[in-house]
């Protein structure tokens, strides 16, 4: 048996479009455009990469793109303040804060800081807490929500399948088994104390793994025809000192056994940014949606906002929806 390939570039490619038309929406129904935030701490080489990659993304969709360069010797008092600053402005419908930080600046703090209703990466403690209780209209992690699409793009429906999450990081693990289990699935999560990790993987109808160990799960360890989701992304040196990215699984040995499985590159990793994009407009959505109905109740005459355009931005952070991710 060979494996389905799921075209993760094909698909993140449908969600860029889904949100340019969203955007191109919103416009015609009198809405500002929607606009991201990212804040780069720093000269980390990769995170520069990342960053001009999602500012470069934002505006291929129509929205507005707000860089923010801070020299790695910030305070976190200033990096604070900046935050609240973009909390406080309207044109910024989402908030990305590039990590890691340098050491001196806590991580926590910044996260919590940040606007739940612009909280784009879905960290906000807020968030993730609407989200483990089943509040699924909230801004949700940005791979979780790709991989869901992934694996909407091979099951129709997923209830009463059985998912294992190799992986249980706040970024990742943890937010992906809340997904899973939210969409009927049952659930496991196995981490790096986890014994018995192969038997474990050979149950799963659907088995994501996210470590950032290569070559972890091999061929003998997937149930044949299981969904096999890759989201582990290490750059390693080849003998001919070329540099290479590759996922958690043995791609080669996985392809033979599994149903449908992500490659590295080209599987998760360009789904992430069309995720993120997705979250800024659904803040934009809910943003705009707020703003009519503070309206209504302030019996303020709306001149500004056409009446079609309650349809374009209402049902708030819909995009979860419509973007059917
Ligand atoms: P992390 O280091 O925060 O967490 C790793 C998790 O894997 C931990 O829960 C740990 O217990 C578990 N683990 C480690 N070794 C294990 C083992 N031998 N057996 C079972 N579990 C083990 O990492 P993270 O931030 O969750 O990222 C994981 C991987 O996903 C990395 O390769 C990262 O680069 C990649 N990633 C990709 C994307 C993307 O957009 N494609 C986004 C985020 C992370």
């Amino acid at each position: 048996m060979t494996a389905r390939i799921i075209d993760g570039n094909a698909i993140a490619a449908q969600v860029r479009h889904e949100v340019a038309t969203g955007v191109t929406a919103l416009l015609a129904a009198g809405v500002d455009r929607p606009g991201l935030a990212v804040v780069l701490v720093g000269d980390d080489p990769a995170s520069h990469v990342y960053v001009a990659n999602k500012v470069r993304q934002t505006e291929a969709v129509g929205m507005r793109s707000f860089r923010h360069d801070l020299p790695a010797a910030v305070s976190e008092r200033d990096l604070l303040d900046l935050i609240a600053r973009l909390n406080a402005d309207d044109a910024v419908h989402g908030i990305l804060v590039q990590f890691p930080l340098p050491a001196h600046i806590d991580t926590r703090r910044v996260v919590a800081a940040i606007d739940p209703d612009k909280d784009v990466d879905g960290f906000n403690p807020l968030n993730v807490g609407r989200v483990a209780s089943g509040i699924m209209d909230v801004l949700t992690p940005c791979t979780p929500l790709g991989v869901m699409r992934l694996i909407r793009s091979v099951h129709d429906d997923i209830a009463g399948l059985g998912a294992l999450v190799v992986g249980a990081s706040n970024v990742v693990g943890r937010p992906m088994a809340r997904l899973l289990l939210e969409a009927q699935c049952t659930v496991s999560i196995a981490h790096v104390r986890t014994t018995d990790l192969a038997a474990r993987c050979r149950q799963a109808d659907i088995l994501v793994v996210a470590t950032g160990v290569p070559g972890l799960i091999r061929g003998a360890d997937i149930k044949p025809g299981a969904t096999v989701i890759d989201v582990g992304i290490t750059r390693t040196e080849q003998p001919s000192g070329k540099s290479r990215l590759v996922g958690d699984v043995r791609f080669e040995e996985a392809v033979e056994v599994a149903g449908a499985i992500t490659p590295v590159p080209g599987g998760v990793g360009p789904m992430t940014i069309a995720c993120l994009l997705a979250n800024t407009l659904s803040a934009a959505r809910a943003a705009a949606a707020m703003a009519m109905e503070r309206r209504v109740h302030e019996d303020v005459p709306d001149a500004t906002l056409p009446g079609r355009a309650r349809a374009d931005v209402s049902g708030g952070r819909s995009s979860t929806t419509t973007i059917s991710i």
